[in-house]
């Protein structure tokens, strides 16, 4: 028999309904630089319905994509609010993109809107005569642009309520794209529905356990997998938001955090480096008010967790996801190191499985090892106009991710599919031994490629920027006592920076690139 029930639609604009009912009196912040600008919720909604009328006038009537171009603020929150309450589909652009990739996403995703940052108009401008279905683009700020509005002035005309129609859950809400995979970026296409599950997700206390009491700021930028979801979360939550606008520097983040007493942070550990470094060196730093910073997007090394903790309070949490993911799926809970430093434990409403060669399914024992596989109702099935069988092994996601899995539910990563180095026929995890030299005071940043070698086929190159001394001969005697010895690197490059990709992981691709081409500069021990 069937339940009694209703299939009540999960849709960002329930979301959007409590920004501007019961959470009306939370507010977002937006740093500028020099000081703040402060919205409450009630107002952002306001803005949100005359984003709409606007968008309408502009044309958007049905499912069309509109883009943004914009760096986390109240306006890109304003647009997070409304193009998908409106039946729109919102498609948050990557600025870090190559220009080739953003004019292939934004004809892929036939993008008929893009709503821009004043100080963005610069990297967009030189693009918009391939971009051959944007029709207009509204400009947040002031900066010169033949033919664009403004978007103050276009809401500012526009009435302050809207009549949100009624929305199929299973609609699309929002696009993302991944350029995590080979070939041209792929977009994943995220339904009302797995955003409202995923916010609930992550709401939870196994996650985040967010609520009205928090102030959330998301460094992690908007237009990647959605900030983790931070937004919606949010404002499901009734937690107020503080954006960091484009100042993403260790000097305004640790002033953010302290102004506004920011509890929640989500930022890759790069970011989180940078601001422990930042704090080592000037004493005024006050990162107290943070109770939660879940971390994630690469391997957060321990050491930097620790230390984050021990010298400052700060409780890192190790989470893991994907663009394909929405992005949260695990998250590290625990009370031991051992615990912390995995990937995490899956969120209830994500599976996950070990398979190895041959699509054989692994045995969650924490030892076996092998690509994870997730599946869920916020991991994607497919992606957007684009047949990638590969990706997709009977329902669930071939995640490109190595690793294992216990038998509660932990994951722990040893390495990217393509980044595993075999050396003797013995895999090595290029992650252990990053993580491990990270450890090192004097290293800043560490990749470990595998390189061809004549006698074992492949073996390490660790690629590493330091600050202050430390010789290759010093960091194999540290690395000694913390790996097994046959995976010891012999060849070392002393760098000036690790190449990033455009969301700020490690770029090893460029880096085998540059080693293919001669130009890493090698001491072989
Ligand atoms: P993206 O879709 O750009 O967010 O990239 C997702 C990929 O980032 C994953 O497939 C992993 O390879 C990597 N990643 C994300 N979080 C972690 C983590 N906590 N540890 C190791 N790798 C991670």
């Amino acid at each position: 028999m069937l339940s009694t029930m209703p299939d009540f639609p999960l849709t960002i604009t329930s979301l959007l309904r409590l920004a501007e009912g019961q959470f009306s009196d939370r507010e977002v912040v937006t740093y500028i630089g020099d000081g703040y600008r402060r919205q409450p919720y009630a107002e952002l909604a306001r803005d949100a319905a005359r984003l709409a009328h606007a968008l309408r006038g502009l044309g958007i009537d049905g499912d069309q994509r509109v883009a943004t171009f914009m760096w986390n603020s109240a306006e890109h929150l304003a647009a997070y609010l409304a193009v998908p309450s409106m039946g729109a589909v919102l498609h948050t652009l990557n600025i870090r993109l190559f220009p080739e990739q953003l004019v292939y996403i934004a004809n892929h995703a036939e993008d008929q809107v893009v709503i821009v940052d004043a100080s963005l108009v610069p990297l967009l401008r030189p693009l918009l005569d391939d971009m051959k279905t944007v029709k207009h683009v509204i400009v947040v700020g002031e900066a010169e642009l033949d033919g664009a509005y403004d978007y103050r002035e276009l809401l500012d005309q526009a009435p302050d309520t809207f009549d949100w129609p009624e929305l199929d859950e299973r609609a699309a809400a929002a696009m993302c794209y991944t350029s995590g995979t080979t070939g041209n970026p792929k977009g994943v296409v995220y339904s009302h529905r797995s955003a409202y599950l995923h916010s609930m997700s992550v709401c939870t206390a196994n996650a985040m356990g967010l609520s009205s009491a928090d102030r959330v700021l998301p460094i992690v930028p908007m237009f990647h997998a959605n900030a983790w979801g931070l937004p919606y979360a949010s404002f499901m939550a009734g937690a107020s938001l503080v954006m960091p606008g484009r100042f993403l520097q260790a000097e305004h983040l640790t002033r953010v955090i302290a102004e506004e007493k920011v509890t929640v942070s989500g930022a890759v550990p790069t970011i989180w480096g940078d601001i422990l470094r930042y704090a080592r060196q000037h004493e005024d730093v006050d990162l107290s008010s943070l109770r939660l910073v879940p971390c994630g997007g690469s391997a957060v090394p321990e050491s930097l967790m620790r230390a984050l903790q021990e010298e400052y309070g700060v409780r890192v949490v190790h989470a893991w996801g994907m663009t394909e993911t929405s992005p949260l799926a695990t998250i590290a809970h625990g009370d031991s190191w051992e615990l912390r430093v995995t990937q995490g434990r899956l969120l209830a409403g994500v599976e996950g499985r070990i398979v190895g060669d041959g699509d054989r399914v692994l045995p969650n024992d924490d030892v076996a090892v092998g690509e994870l596989e997730v599946r869920g109702p916020w991991v994607t099935g497919a992606y957007y106009l684009d047949e990638d069988p590969l990706k997709f092994n009977d329902g669930w996601l071939r995640t490109g991710d190595v690793g294992r899995l216990s038998a509660h539910g932990f994951v722990t990563l040893t390495d990217r599919a393509k980044d595993v180095i075999k050396s003797g026929g013995e895999w090595i995890s290029s992650v252990e031994l990053e993580n491990a030299l990270m450890g090192h005071p004097a290293v800043v940043e560490a990749a470990v490629i595998g390189v061809s070698d004549e006698r074992w086929g492949e073996r390490p190159l660790a690629c590493v920027v330091i600050e202050g001394t430390a010789d290759a001969a010093e960091l194999r005697e540290f690395l000694a006592d913390r790996v097994p010895r046959w995976q010891l690197p012999e060849r070392w490059s002393f760098i000036e920076a690790v190449p990033k990709t455009s969301v700020g992981k490690f770029a090893k691709r460029e880096l085998r690139d540059m080693h293919a081409r001669g130009e890493l500069q090698i001491i072989t021990l």
